[in-house]
């Protein structure tokens, strides 16, 4: 059967959709595999939060972004990038991101009973499926209030794809999240098809620099020069900005000339557990708790 596939579909050419295609037959039956094992590693606890810091000009922390790693039995750690886009197409990415977040404000509720570590924020993914349910706004505060977190140290990370998809249904929740202090930053800035209409009237409290734009900051002007231009967009928008992906001092110190002094990447930190986390060293608070 195999030959006779492959001899019809070398008959029917190559722009040709084939009947029976082994290796795209292969991919699903691992695909619908992988996701079963997911629905079961949700269910018996092998998700885990990996914490990244995010540092001052001082190399201070001021907090950290949380990526989600799934110990899969038999694979081993496994990335989001290789399972979040299944947790989306599949439905799990609700369950999984209510996890995510329940497990986010436990770790702040947990910081904020030490005083050093009463100010430290923290940032967490949101995909655009789970920011656009219904009960959304109700499930975070929901999970802010059962565990205690205060509102004021979480913030929450969206793309711009998430924020295309339906603007007015992202502006009326996050709306309703900021009043009660939820922070809201654009991750990947740059890479997405940003308007800046929409970055006006969006409530958000810090831009994200993109890691190509650090990556290419040392030896391209040009990449300098966006870079320049978001830290600028912000100071007048009211916006913090931050660079992610900063792997060297010198990207860093590129960073800082431009006007951009908060990083997160490798140079500060791989993400790990979060006794992994340099959180000795501080930044004090800037706002009262
Ligand atoms: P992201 O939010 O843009 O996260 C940054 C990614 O860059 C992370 O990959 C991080 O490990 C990596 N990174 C950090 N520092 C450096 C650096 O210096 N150099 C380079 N080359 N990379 C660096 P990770 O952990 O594999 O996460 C990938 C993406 O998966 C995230 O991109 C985010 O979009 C998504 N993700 C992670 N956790 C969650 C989650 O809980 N929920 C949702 N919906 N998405 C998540
Ligand atoms: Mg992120
Ligand atoms: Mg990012
Ligand atoms: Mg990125």
């Amino acid at each position: 059967h195999a030959d006779l596939a492959m001899y019809q579909a070398k008959e029917a050419g190559r722009n040709t959709l084939r009947f029976f295609d082994p290796e795209m037959h292969a991919a699903v039956v691992k695909r619908v595999a992988l996701e079963k094992d997911l629905r079961k590693g949700l269910r018996e606890g092998q998700l885990v939060l990996y914490y990244q810091a995010q540092v001052d000009a001082l190399d201070r922390v001021l907090g950290a972004e949380a990526l989600v790693r799934w110990h899969h039995p038999q694979l081993g750690m496994i990335s989001p990038g290789d399972f979040i886009p299944l947790a989306e197409d599949s439905g799990l990415i609700l369950p999984l991101g209510q996890w995510v977040l329940n497990a986010a404000c436990e770790q702040l509720a947990r910081w904020a009973q030490v005083p050093a570590h009463a100010a430290l924020t923290l940032a967490v993914n949101v995909s655009g499926r789970q920011m656009h349910q219904p009960d959304f706004v109700a499930q975070v505060l929901e999970t802010l209030e059962r565990t205690g977190a205060n509102p004021r140290r979480l913030k929450l990370e969206l793309t711009e794809s998430l924020l295309l998809d339906n603007q007015e249904d992202a502006i009326t929740k996050m709306t309703a999240l900021k009043a009660y202090g939820v922070g809201f930053s654009l991750d990947d800035f740059g890479t997405g098809y940003s308007s800046l209409a929409y970055l006006r009237r969006l409530p958000l409290s810090q831009l994200k620099i993109d890691g190509s734009f650090v990556h290419d900051l040392v030896n391209e002007p040009r990449a300098t020069a966006i870079v320049r231009t978001i830290v600028t967009l912000a100071d007048s928008l009211g916006l913090q900005v931050i660079a992610e992906g900063v792997e060297t001092p010198e990207q860093r110190d590129c960073l800082a000339r431009n006007g951009c002094h908060t990083c997160q990447g490798y140079l500060f930190g791989r993400p790990g557990p979060v006794e992994a986390l340099n959180i000795y060293d501080t930044a004090p608070a800037a706002t009262p708790a």
